[in-house]
């Protein structure tokens, strides 16, 4: 029989591409979701783009111990991606820093009570790239890079670190699982389902103009279907290990973003917010290339990966 892989926060974006790219090769997987309405939703969803029915649903929260046990019966590896990413900043950090830490902590200690041999954690370039000196003009930000958490980086930032540091450390336990970390930069590109993320959400922003199109704010993008690939090859790659690997194509300004799409989409470029001027943000591009060389990822140029975004959007009516 096929290895089940237990997919944390299965309704998500990424996640959801991820559960599709299991199926199709031929995994079972069960997902974790905290309600029966995204369960109903996630069921519908992969039933609609794959016929393989390996789909099963498990009810857990990242903040309460119930079933997870169960959870975790029969699992060969975890995918643990359950992390909330919200549009703004909560007024108390500990609304996304709990989830994230003690979720990690909860789900990681879980998966060695059972067992379970292999895990992927996805963390973020934010794990990565902030609260440090930005590198020198050519340079950019690579897996042995760390953000330092006690800077002013913001919660999310934060969270995202604080739980990264944390999986490792659960890692060199005895009888842990073996991690392998991917750490995605912006996520886009083409959405099977029409409830959206933060992510996504940063694309309608531009596309109806209510996001600033601001130079001053500049980010790595990927396509998701790369994120949900660089996932599956770290858990089959034997070199992928106890390693980190950066998911990006290439960085820019949310004006470059804006410009793009302003000329891709020219019918309703009036809608698009414009490009402003001004100072343009501190470059802290990361580095694809160990994902590249390791994994054997190609990406999507970050372009084409924001057209996809785009032309989903546009075609679900959601802009
Ligand atoms: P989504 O918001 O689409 O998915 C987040 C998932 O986490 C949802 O399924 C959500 O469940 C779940 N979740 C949040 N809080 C809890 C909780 N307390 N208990 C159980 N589940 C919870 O985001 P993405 O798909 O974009 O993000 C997935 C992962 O990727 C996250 O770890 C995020 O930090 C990381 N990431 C995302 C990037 C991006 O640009 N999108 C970039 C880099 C990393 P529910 O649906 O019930 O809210």
């Amino acid at each position: 029989m096929s290895e089940l892989i237990l997919v944390t926060g299965g309704s998500g974006f990424i996640a959801t591409h991820t559960i599709v790219r299991l199926l199709m090769k031929g995994y079972r997987v069960r997902a974790t979701v905290r309600s029966e309405e995204k369960a109903k939703k996630l069921t519908s969803v992969i039933n609609h783009v794959s016929s393989s029915g390996d789909l099963e649903i498990a009810m857990v929260d990242l903040l309460k111990d119930e079933g997870w046990d169960e959870a975790f019966e029969g699992v060969a590896g975890l995918f643990h991606m359950a992390s909330p990413f919200p549009a703004g900043s909560p007024k108390d950090e500990d609304e996304l820093i709990r989830p994230a830490l003690e979720g990690t902590k909860r789900v990681l200690t879980a998966a060695k009570k059972a067992g379970v041999p292999r895990a992927v954690l996805t963390s973020s370039v934010a794990a990565v790239a902030y609260g440090t000196p930005a590198k020198p003009e050519g340079e950019l930000f690579t897996e042995d890079d760390w953000t330092d958490a006690d800077q002013d980086v913001g919660a999310y930032v934060k969270s995202k670190t604080l739980a990264e540091r944390a999986a490792w450390e659960i890692a060199h336990e005895d009888g842990a699982p073996v991690l392998s970390v991917v750490n995605p930069s912006l996520v886009v590109g083409p959405m099977i389902e029409d409830d959206f993320g933060t992510s996504v959400g940063m694309v309608q922003g531009l596309l109806t103009g209510k996001a600033e199109a601001s130079p001053s704010r500049g980010l790595g993008l990927v396509d998701v279907r790369d994120v949900a690939e660089a996932h599956v090859k770290a858990f089959e790659t034997e070199a992928a290990r106890g390693q980190r690997f950066i998911a990006s194509d290439e960085w820019m300004t949310m004006a470059d973003m804006a410009s793009i799409l302003r000329e891709a989409f020219p019918g309703r470029a009036d809608k698009i917010s414009a490009p402003q001027e001004g100072d343009k943000a501190e470059r802290r591009a990361p580095s694809n290339a160990k994902a590249r060389e390791v994994l054997g990822i190609e990406f999507t140029p970050a372009h084409d990966a924001l057209i996809a975004t785009a032309t989903s959007l546009i075609d679900r009516g959601l802009v």
